[in-house]
């Protein structure tokens, strides 16, 4: 039998189980790439649009997992080797983490968790895992892959239109109980016309471009790999051999890329100089893609127009992390990937990844990122062990 150790972001601090807005989610039977949703055997431990993601809401994953007699630790206490997570690692077969509120499975902590068999993303970005270690010691590492793309998709094109019409500044003054029109539109534009660029345009990264065709934008993008030329026609798209020749041209900068070790830090001060002044940043992918204070020069010289993103480092960002306060920026916590719809979807894929695991039926390939001592499955396209 397994002990699973699951880490998730803590309760409402207004208390759970929390009042919902809305009675149900819309039902989304498969992926635009026509990957089908999760499909776990026998009932969800939850009612989708439930809040499952945080501690008393277990991913919905007790009951199953209590009557196949395996046990289950959920805790959102991850730092440091007091926290309940470092006591219950030793003897924990299954990790369950979330981007959002990282387990970080560093070398150290893979060493000591001598009985690790699997470590599971509950979403997507296994980056938390240090994966080399994670290979080099037969741990396989899954997530669940397209369980939130379009949240995070939907994220983007949210953040974009608030940073270049300047709707958070002017919705303060709102609040505020002014009226300054001048002060809001001095740096309030339309997008239409820009040249909207995204490095890489996978999952995500398509998802985007495919929303802000409406808008009549230039869209441009870089990846390692080209898209088909069928839907770089059907977007108009412009590929860019390099981010450094995107960057010099786009007027919104979207930055989508796995974070590994060679992406780490790809918006540095030298990446900044290429960018065309007033540029805006959207970062829903990793913090570390970015260098912090390079940032905070860039949106503090007028670089930048505006920077927004949801993804920090380490996470949770500490108070006094400096791009709570900078100039112009957009920042939620990290958020983007877990609405209430995005849960539904990937706790379900947590339940099917756990089925696969204990009953030794195969993985789906596409939620694989480690297997078998090497990347694999989606993680072998998607990132790098150097
Ligand atoms: P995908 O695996 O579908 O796409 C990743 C893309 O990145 C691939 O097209 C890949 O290229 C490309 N890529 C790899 N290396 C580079 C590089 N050095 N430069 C540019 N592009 C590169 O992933 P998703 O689109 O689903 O997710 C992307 C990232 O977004 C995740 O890794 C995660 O970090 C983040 N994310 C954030 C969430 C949030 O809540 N904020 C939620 C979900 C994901 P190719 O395969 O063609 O080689």
């Amino acid at each position: 039998m397994a002990k699973v150790l699951c880490v998730l972001y803590p309760d409402p601090v207004t208390g759970y189980p929390p009042k919902y807005a809305r009675d149900d989610i819309p039902v989304i039977k498969g992926y635009p790439n026509g990957q089908t949703v999760p499909s776990p055997e026998g009932e969800l431990g939850f009612k989708p649009g439930d809040l499952v993601g945080c501690v008393s809401g277990e991913l919905g994953l007790r009951k199953y997992l209590e009557s196949h007699g395996h046990e289950l630790v959920v805790t959102s206490d991850k730092e440091g080797v007091d926290s309940t997570f470092e006591r219950h690692l030793p003897d924990a077969d299954i990790v369950i983490s979330q981007p959002f509120w990282p387990a970080y499975l560093t070398p150290e902590r893979i060493a000591k968790a001598k009985k690790l068999k699997l470590a599971l993303t509950a979403g997507i970005g296994s980056d938390h895992v240090d994966l080399k270690a994670a290979a080099a010691r037969g741990v396989t590492v899954a997530e669940v892959t397209f369980s939130n793309s379009i949240s995070v998709a939907e994220h983007v094109v949210m953040m974009t239109l608030s940073l270049v019409r300047n709707y958070l500044p002017s919705h303060q003054f709102a609040v505020n109980g002014g009226w300054n029109i001048a002060d809001c539109v001095t740096r309030s534009y339309d997008l239409e016309g820009m040249h909207f660029g995204t490095i890489a345009a996978g999952r995500i990264g398509l998802a985007v471009l495919r929303r802000l065709k409406p808008f009549d934008v230039h869209l441009h993008y870089y990846d390692p790999h080209r898209l088909s030329p069928q839907i770089e026609a059907e977007l108009n798209l412009t590929y860019h051999e390099t981010p450094q020749s995107l960057v010099k041209v786009c007027d919104v900068i979207n930055l989508q890329t796995p974070l590994y070790p060679s992406t780490e830090h790809m918006f540095d001060d030298r990446m900044f100089e290429l960018v065309k002044r007033g540029a805006y940043l959207i970062n829903t992918a990793r913090g570390k893609l970015c260098d912090r204070d390079a940032v905070v020069r860039a949106v503090e010289s007028g670089r930048l127009a505006g920077y927004a993103g949801d993804v920090w480092y380490p996470q949770p960002a500490p108070v006094d992390h400096p791009w709570r306060r900078m100039p112009y920026e957009g920042m939620t916590p990290h958020i983007s990937g877990t609405s209430l719809s995005a849960q539904h979807r990937y706790a379900a894929g947590t339940l099917e990844i756990l089925q696969c695991f204990l009953d030794r039926k195969p993985i789906r390939p596409e939620y694989l990122i480690v297997d078998g001592g090497n990347l694999a499955g989606t993680g072998a396209g998607s990132y790098k062990l150097d």
